[in-house]
């Protein structure tokens, strides 16, 4: 059977449950901590925080699919099933055997993968009857997908977006605004938490684990308020299975077995999202893969941290969850993939690891800008810088099978578009981009720093 450039699913085929790849876990992602107490969070008290039945999902490591509510289902109609694109010109212009597959998350307004989970989270919370969301963005996709999803059901948005892509990225700042979003420079001087941090270090660029303390401070302090985040969490890992289900089943219509499965990692929901079904396969001893995480060398914590309880936010508010962490304090420079620079790692894929289930590797950011801009002359998409993490890992296994001979299937998840990224990929062209690697000295400070159990 001839594969066509894109292989396209009906609407119809829209995946009808999310899986969630805990079920089929043996061993199981450790649960989240109260900080306080050291105890396992209850439902009653995480649903403090979060909505109702995203705190159940978050809890949730038993039932192995989650029936996707038919709300949710018609708004994915709008972008989705999204089209898994076979990169013919990718692969001839390096020459491989190797057949290159990627899916492709881009083709909506917030420009990547984050609205899966965007949508899902605001319509439990119109659900609940709740007024509004709080949370924080870094680089702007996931503040962006939010407004979008909080537009549609009518619900206010109220966005801590990391300073430094606040100043970097005016244009997205603009989108949120257009979908009626409030959008604060983070630190701030509108809670506690962020004057703390303004006071503590003045001039800061801010950090996710920042903004998230602030967005989790306005949540708990509003009458009618939650907190949604867009990543790490094993919500957003199972709404994110969207992207592996339509994946698996477009590779099943043409009998293609993947046999390489590549994704960013920044918090790990896309690559949590795209591998599951994969994984899952892998636990339960029906087939195997090749799954490799990618993360850029600047903020390295599957390759360069440590697998330990941490705290999930600078402000030390929220559960202490179990991951591979540079600690909390790690203050990554401020490279412009600014979507990969969380200090930890969602705690599924960090068992998975764990597990040897998958692998991870690291990269730096000029390496990734040249993938990113190889793979834009002949593919047409110009990629986020985030999804270039995958790109350039994706190209270097071809490569290999280049000098093989073999004919690997490789998927990659290609998350989303850089528009909003053009003065990174401006200090690309102007020569002027440089690589920063923290030392082993910084990661060890800052992980000095993660509570004692
Ligand atoms: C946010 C983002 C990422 C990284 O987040 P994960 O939770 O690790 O998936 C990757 N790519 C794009 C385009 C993003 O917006």
């Amino acid at each position: 059977m001839e594969i066509p450039y894109k292989i396209y699913l009906e609407e119809n085929e829209l995946p009808e449950s999310w899986y969630n790849v805990r079920a089929d876990m043996k061993k199981k992602p450790a649960p989240l901590l109260n900080p306080a107490t050291h105890e396992p969070v209850t439902l009653d008290e995480l649903s403090h925080v979060f909505c109702r039945e995203l705190a159940e999902q978050e809890l949730n490591d038993q039932d192995a699919y989650i029936s996707i509510p038919q709300e949710i289902r018609d708004f994915y109609k709008m972008y989705r099933p999204a089209p898994l694109v076979r990169a013919y010109c990718l692969e001839k212009k390096l020459g491989t055997p190797a057949h290159i597959y990627y899916k492709f998350e881009g083709n909506n307004t917030s420009g990547s993968h984050k609205l899966n989970s965007a949508i899902a989270q605001a319509y439990y919370a119109k659900k609940q009857g709740l007024k509004g969301v709080t949370t924080e963005t870094g680089a702007g996709q996931w503040g962006t997908a939010l407004s979008m999803a909080c537009s549609y059901f009518d619900l206010d948005c109220q966005v801590y977006m990391v300073k430094v892509s606040y100043e970097q990225k005016p244009f997205r700042r603009e989108v949120m605004r257009t979908y009626g979003a409030n959008v604060t420079p983070s630190p701030s001087m509108l809670t506690e938490v962020g004057r703390k941090i303004n006071e503590e270090f003045p001039g800061t660029n801010g950090s996710l684990g920042c903004a998230i303390s602030e967005a989790v401070e306005a949540a708990t302090s509003q009458e009618g308020y939650r907190y949604v985040l867009g990543s790490v969490l094993s919500q957003v890992l199972l709404h994110q299975s969207v992207i592996g289900l339509e994946t698996k089943a477009a590779l099943d219509k043409y009998g293609v077995k993947a046999d390489v499965i590549i994704g960013c990692a920044g918090g790990g929901s896309n690559l949590g999202g795209l591998i599951s079904p994969f994984a899952g396969e892998i636990l339960r001893g029906e087939a195997n893969y090749d799954i490799i995480a990618v993360e850029p060398k600047s903020c390295p914590s599957l390759t360069r941290g440590q697998y330990v309880y941490d705290f999930c936010d600078t402000g030390k508010v929220c559960p202490l969850a179990k991951m591979y962490t540079l600690g909390s304090g790690f203050m990554p420079s401020p490279i412009h993939a600014g979507g990969l620079r969380y200090h930890g790692m969602s705690s599924v894929v960090s068992e998975l690891y764990d597990q040897g289930i998958i692998r991870a590797t690291s990269v730096s950011q000029t390496e990734i800008f040249k993938a990113a801009e190889e793979f834009a002359r002949v593919e047409g998409i110009l990629p986020a810088p985030e999804s270039s993490h995958a790109i350039k890992v994706a190209m270097d296994e071809a490569l290999k099978c280049k000098e093989t001979g073999e004919a690997k299937n490789i998927v990659f998840g290609l998350t989303g578009t850089g528009y909003f990224d053009m003065y990174a990929y401006g200090a690309f062209n102007d020569g002027k981009m440089v690589d920063y690697v923290p030392t082993d000295e910084e990661i060890a400070k800052a992980l000095a720093d993660t509570p004692k159990m």
